[in-house]
């Protein structure tokens, strides 16, 4: 028997005793047998994540099931591959520990193929997105791009901060338009994608193929516009290929973390393509659709989560979908590992909840730093006693940052201010949420600040 034989016949055994199509789909159907050296086994896994999984969760039935078939001991071990072909741009955009889903069962092959030669993951689908307030105009806008029904809708512009699903929804517009007609060209790319696949062409003398391949789509995605602003180069093919594109009729997609207004460094007529279509936003999700999405991703991992565990998780993690489902399967690979049911206190500390201190130490000062930077004065004058309306202005806007972003208490809100008075801080997100309803733009500008602060958050 050869070794792709011998594993198949194993993971016919494994499915059955596994008694787990969920788990079955998630943690084996992408996995292979490498090599046989001596005793040691080699299976290749997608990622990292399922290989921590495999050797945790199901090292014994892998190794007595493979002997069983075999005929000999053998021992597993697992070994991350990654599939031939799979660029660097697809590693950024699927997370390193992203599980494979098994909502794909049943899919066409070559669609699944067609699906990710466009660039697209094939994990993101309009069907597994979880429609709520915080992004339901998005979710419309997006719909009727992939319906084919909304022509003025050009450019379709979703912006957000970081993690609230602006990639998935992109590129689910993207499936389901090669689900209704594989014959449609998308093409999926970062605006980073393009710029090296622009570069590489001109370096190998195939600038015209470049173009080619650019403006002969019928829809073109684009992710991390921001970005562009670095890339002078970039942005006049980049302007090139869209107006050629939006004169044909061409859809595109323009997905960035901030409003066309707050990229900087672009050419003005770029941006006024920017807002050209149609621009929306997707913010961050309320208490109710954090569960909800804690709730559904269970069950596309295949992980049992208990209610209480999931209430929890959607009261301490609150500004970040990718950060809920990261804090799922963190839960998932410790309670198989823990007999007893995991505790409150000890999901905190598995998501490093619990270091606060360490927190703050860098949160609150990156905090103070970048409102004084936005309104040309500095710390000092925050935490001091002026009043003039500019910096009473900053201070309320960091005020408001720490409270309704970070989730300070209060009292710590004035604290780090060095205020005596709470009460000064709730009047502060009182100001602050009333002049973001009343002044256009004003916004997109705190919610730029924000999304800086949350990406250079990592400590
Ligand atoms: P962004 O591009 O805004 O940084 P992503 O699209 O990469 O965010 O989303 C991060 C993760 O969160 C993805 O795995 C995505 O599937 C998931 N996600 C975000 N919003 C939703 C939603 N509304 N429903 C289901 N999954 C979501
Ligand atoms: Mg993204």
């Amino acid at each position: 028997m050869n070794i792709d034989d011998l594993w198949k016949t194993a993971l016919a055994q494994i499915e059955v005793k596994l008694d787990s199509p969920a788990q079955y789909q998630t943690w084996f159907r992408d996995t292979k047998l490498v090599e046989i050296d001596g005793k040691k086994a080699v299976i290749g896994v997608k990622n990292s994540y399922a290989s921590d999984w495999l050797k945790k969760k199901h090292n014994i039935l892998i190794k007595d099931t493979l002997s069983y078939v075999y005929g000999k001991d053998l021992d597993p071990t697992y070994e991350v591959i990654r599939e031939k072909g799979q660029s660097e741009k697809q590693t950024e955009v699927v997370p390193e520990n992203a599980p494979l889903l098994g909502v794909q069962q049943g899919m066409d092959m070559e669609l699944r193929n067609i699906i990710k030669k466009s660039g697209i993951n094939e994990k993101y689908s309009f069907a597994n997105f979880v429609v709520a307030d915080s992004n339901r105009i998005a979710h419309a806008a997006a719909m009727s791009v992939a319906e084919g029904k909304a022509k003025n809708y050009n450019p379709l512009y979703i912006h957000g901060s970081t993690g609230l699903g602006k990639t998935h929804i992109g590129q689910a517009v993207g499936r389901s338009i090669l689900e209704k007609d594989p014959n449609k060209k998308v093409i999926y790319v970062t605006s980073e994608g393009f710029l090296n696949d622009m570069v590489r062409s001109i370096r190998e003398g195939k600038a015209m193929d470049f173009r080619t391949k650019y403006r002969t789509v019928d829809i073109f995605i684009i992710d991390d516009i921001q970005l562009i602003s670095k890339w002078v180069e970039t942005q006049g093919e980049f302007f090139n290929t869209f107006n050629e594109l939006a004169n044909n009729n061409k859809q595109v997609v323009l997905i960035s973390d901030r409003a066309p207004e707050y990229i900087e460094n672009i050419e003005a007529r770029l941006r006024s393509r920017f807002q050209g279509g149609i621009v929306v936003d997707i913010s961050k999700p309320d208490l109710e659709t954090r569960k909800a999405i804690l709730l559904r991703k269970s069950t596309e991992f295949g992980i049992e989560i208990e209610e209480k565990t999931v209430d929890y998780v959607a009261e301490i993690i609150t500004d970040n979908v990718r950060e809920l489902e990261g804090a799922l399967q963190k839960i998932a690979l410790y309670s198989t590992m823990s007999e007893d049911e995991l505790s409150l206190e000890e999901i905190a500390r598995i998501l490093g909840k619990d270091t606060k201190s360490k927190q703050e130490r860098v949160k609150v000062p990156n905090v103070l730093k970048r409102v004084a930077k936005e309104y040309g004065i500095t710390v000092k004058d925050i935490k001091g006693p002026k009043r003039t309306a500019e910096i009473a202005f900053a201070r309320q806007i960091a005020m408001y940052i720490l409270r309704e972003e970070f989730n300070y208490k209060l009292e710590r809100v004035a604290e780090f201010l060095e205020r005596k008075d709470h009460t000064t801080v709730i009047h502060a997100v009182d100001k602050v949420r009333s002049k973001m309803l009343l002044e256009e733009g004003f916004k997109d500008q705190l919610q730029m600040i924000i999304s800086e602060l949350q990406n250079s958050e990592e400590i």
